[in-house]
């Protein structure tokens, strides 16, 4: 834990909750997350601390496919269940959750996941979830999005993005500098 402990206590900790933007190192694929989502999920984290918590990312893509905009984070599914590092994440409520989404032409993007007071970095069991995903029908989505929020929600806190690609292996996505309009 000590280990882990000084690794989100960097400089690439944030403080206040502000918008969010990932991109893959070729800029092929990215994913954007607005200010007031990334307070929502700050919330859902701080209210579940020390435990890990988690949900869905659901929103669309810009007309050019690279870029997966996130209007929406759900909190954890009731059925969930989660620990200080461990988390399962229920589907309690999801299929008709997802079935208004695309009904709205929204779309499930991926999942998001909270690491308390420790760095965002994916576990092993982080990664299967989403390969799982991936190849699950039922979220019609090949390329799902995990984000990983670590550390201490709104006062030292850190963010990374993957992108787990049907028949790929994942990309790391990097984080964009937010231009101060944009939040
Ligand atoms: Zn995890």
């Amino acid at each position: 834990m000590a280990r882990l402990f000084r690794a989100w206590r960097s400089s690439r900790a944030r403080r206040p909750a502000e918008s969010l933007i990932f991109k893959a190192p070729d800029g092929l694929f990215g994913l954007s997350i607005p200010t007031p989502v990334v307070r929502k999920i700050l919330g859902y984290c701080a209210r579940e601390l020390p435990n890990e918590t988690g949900g869905i990312l659901i929103g669309r893509y810009n007309e050019s496919l690279n870029m997966a905009l996130v209007s929406e984070a759900t909190p954890a599914p009731l059925d969930s269940r989660a620990g200080r590092t461990w988390f399962y994440r229920g589907t309690q409520g999801l299929s008709k959750r997802l079935n208004k989404a695309w009904q709205d032409g929204l779309y499930y993007l991926g999942e998001w996941h909270f690491h308390p007071l420790a760095d965002s970095t994916p576990s092993e069991t982080d990664r299967r979830q989403l390969r799982d995903i991936a190849k699950n029908e039922r979220y019609h989505c090949a390329d799902p999005l995990l984000l990983i929020v670590g550390g201490r929600p709104y006062r030292n806190w850190l963010a990374s993005s993957y992108v787990f690609p049907r028949s790929k292996p994942e990309i790391k996505l990097l984080s964009q500098p937010v231009k101060s309009a944009e939040q």
